[in-house]
């Protein structure tokens, strides 16, 4: 079994380059999954100077860590949306998907990607009969936007469910290949991709940004970012407007079949096939927020044990995070007035959708063109009933803070323990004859980090960030390394 995602065993290592030069450009992309590389791809016949920076490789991080469903039904965010503002929001919200969807599709045929794209049923189900009124309440709300939903109170396949709907136009693909394609589209396009490229600091000047990279500077006019969790971005205050979630996901050798599966509540399970030169059942689960359950050998023991009680032995086993919104509805478009600072996130774990329909927003928006679904992904929207969901985000937030710092010296693991210099926590996790030390302090925020038994990462229970057992950062918001100077 290896921890890595199933996905990431089909890295392709050509046509990578590093930056090796400053950069004068109109436009600048910083985030190389589905948000910058959609967004790259809609703008390849532009006349613009344009390129992308990558601070790891494409794919490499939320996209390529997905379950990689393609799909309109999301458990019951219609009514969600629906509660929160109204039917015509709801609707408006559909059809963004609904063309999202369409974008992939003509683009995958339109272009000939290889990325193993199939039309599947989606359904939604439930083993609670408190559940039951809800999706059918999501039932007459698709119908009534034109989808066609069918119903079930059988189980479906081996899910025990009281109730189910389902929907039969909706796919899966490998978002890694598909990824990997629209990278060589652009570079053949002239529009230039660097990947192990990090952008460290960005700052403003007489109306262009300059950002840095540890050897490079790159001046441009228009900065998009689409790194996931946007973390320069202060005072946007990323933390009170998003939260967290993150789930576990394993793959197994299993006969594929042509459908995906999802509870209409949290905590998730989530299930689809994956056939390439093999066949995988592909199983998430226990998902959370990402300051709670912080023990990763348990969380992985569980998904492990659930895929064992199925009868299934995960080949491969990873964990994800994502970012949701107070609305349900993502953050796409202009952060400022002068409206040459864009971002693309909190896709509620609707990525391959939101992260598309972020591609069409933001290469529309940053050439001057209107965009039909621009007011509704609105970063800058503020509404009243927001204040709960803030709230929530704040309770979260000194919540994974205080956890952090509760469990900062716990020793969870034989291997690793906590040594203090000058007063300062320094993490030592031993391997074989081998002593790695870190800074016990995510450079993000302060919080103190958990040692990931499994992957054998440093990993922040407030924001995400993941370094690995050397301390370089893997993941942010932190942009920074947490290795001890003193390092053996
Ligand atoms: C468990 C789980 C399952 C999911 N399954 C699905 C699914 O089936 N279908 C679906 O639609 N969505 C799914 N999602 C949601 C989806 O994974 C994400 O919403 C989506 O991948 C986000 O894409 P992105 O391009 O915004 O971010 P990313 O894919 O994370 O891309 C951001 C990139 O920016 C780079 N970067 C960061 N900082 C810098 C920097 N300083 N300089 C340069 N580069 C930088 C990172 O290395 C990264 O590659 C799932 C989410 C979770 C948590």
């Amino acid at each position: 079994m290896q921890t890595k995602s199933l996905w990431l065993k089909d890295d392709d290592n050509s046509d990578k380059y590093i930056l090796n030069k400053d950069l004068d450009l109109d436009i600048l992309i910083i985030g190389g999954g589905i948000t910058g590389l959609s967004t790259l791809y809609n703008l390849r016949n532009s006349n613009k100077k344009i390129a992308l920076l990558e601070s790891s490789t494409i794919g490499s991080g939320s996209t390529g860590h997905t379950t990689g469903k393609i799909n309109y039904l999301q458990e019951l965010i219609y009514q969600d949306i629906e509660n929160k503002y109204n039917y015509q929001v709801a609707k408006k919200y559909y059809d963004s998907q609904k063309d999202a969807i369409k974008f992939i599709t003509e683009t995958i045929r339109n272009e000939k990607i290889k990325c193993d794209l199939e039309v599947v049923d989606s359904y939604i189900y439930t083993d609670k009969l408190e559940e039951v009124p809800k999706i059918k309440r999501e039932k007459e709300l698709l119908e009534k936007m034109g989808a066609k939903v069918l119903e079930t109170t059988n189980n479906v396949d081996f899910i025990q469910s009281k109730y189910a709907i389902k929907v039969q136009d909706t796919y899966v693909f490998h978002p890694l290949k598909y990824l990997q394609v629209l990278k060589k589209i652009c570079l053949k396009n002239g529009k230039m991709v660097y990947e192990n490229s990090k952008v460290v600091r960005i700052e403003e000047k007489d109306n262009a940004f300059i950002c840095y990279t540890e050897e490079y500077t790159i001046k441009c006019q228009k900065l998009i970012i689409a790194s996931h969790y946007p973390f320069f971005l202060f005072p946007y205050v990323m933390p009170l407007k998003c939260t967290i979630e993150k789930s576990y996901i394993g793959s197994s050798l299993a006969n594929a079949k042509n459908y995906t599966l999802i509870t209409s509540s949290k905590p998730t399970t989530s299930v689809r096939y994956q056939k390439d030169s093999q066949e995988y059942l592909i199983y998430l689960t226990k998902s959370s927020r990402i300051c709670d359950n912080l023990d990763e050998k348990e969380n992985y023991g569980k998904l492990i044990k659930e895929l064992n009680d199925l009868k299934l032995l995960p080949s491969y086993v990873w964990k994800n995070t994502d970012l949701l919104t107070i609305d349900k509805i993502p953050y796409i478009g202009y952060l400022n007035k002068k409206h040459n600072l864009l971002i693309g996130t909190g896709y509620n774990t609707w990525g391959m959708t939101n992260g598309s329909l972020a591609g069409l927003i933001l290469s529309d928006l940053v050439l001057n063109k209107k965009n039909k679904y621009a007011s509704l992904c609105d970063p800058l929207r503020i509404n009243i009933t927001d204040l709960g969901g803030i709230l929530t985000n704040i309770y979260s937030n000194i919540k994974g803070f205080i956890k952090s710092k509760a469990g900062k010296n716990k020793k969870l693991y034989e291997n690793v323990s906590f040594e203090t210099k000058n007063g300062v926590s320094i993490g030592v996790y031993k391997e074989n004859d081998k002593v790695y030390k870190v800074y016990n302090r995510c450079p993000h925020l302060g919080c103190s980090l958990i040692f990931n038994e499994e992957d054998k990462t440093w990993d922040c229970p407030c924001h995400a960030s993941r370094f690995d057992k050397k301390g370089k950062c893997i993941k942010g918001p932190s942009q920074y390394d947490i290795t001890y100077k003193d390092n053996m």
